[in-house]
């Protein structure tokens, strides 16, 4: 099958679902694919449920395949742990909002690569404002380093 033809019709697939979504959307019905549940949100809420189940499992995972705890200071509970990129702060505010399920599946799929590890929000809220170090390294300490 030639290359080109497989392109046109994966594009036009995503055209197609993208309208598809978007119809759905402007009509007041849920985004899943074949259902035809009313929805004031992107979701119903039987189909809401799902994907922020979906999207738990993808971080539990992806926190898993990091050593499950802050790389810093050691806590463990996840409702605090966040993934930081670790040249770049664009990407550490991404991981924390809504490309983050985008991320994990990423991060899964290349085998949770180095450049990310797991910090708890003290932790890395402390390091971007100490100006790169946690303060439990010592306030201040690099604060002319970036
Ligand atoms: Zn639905
Ligand atoms: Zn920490
Ligand atoms: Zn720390």
């Amino acid at each position: 099958m030639p290359h080109k033809n497989a392109t046109e019709r994966r594009n036009y697939h995503k055209r197609y679902m993208r309208s598809y979504a978007i119809e759905k959307r402007a009509r007041g019905l849920c985004r899943q694919y074949g259902c035809a549940n009313r929805s004031d949100r992107e979701y119903c809420e039987q189909h809401r449920a799902r994907q922020l189940e979906l999207n738990s499992r993808a971080r539990a995972e992806c926190y898993a395949g990091y050593g499950g705890k802050c790389e810093c200071c050691g806590d463990s509970n996840p409702m605090f742990l966040t993934l930081d990129h670790r040249n770049d702060d664009g990407a550490k505010m991404r991981a924390a909002g809504e490309y983050a399920t985008t991320l994990y599946r990423k991060l899964k799929r290349l085998g949770f690569p180095k450049t990310f590890r797991l910090l708890c929000f003290n932790c890395n809220c402390g390091r971007y404002r100490n100006g790169g170090c946690c303060p439990h390294e010592g306030q201040f300490q690099c604060a002319s380093i970036t």
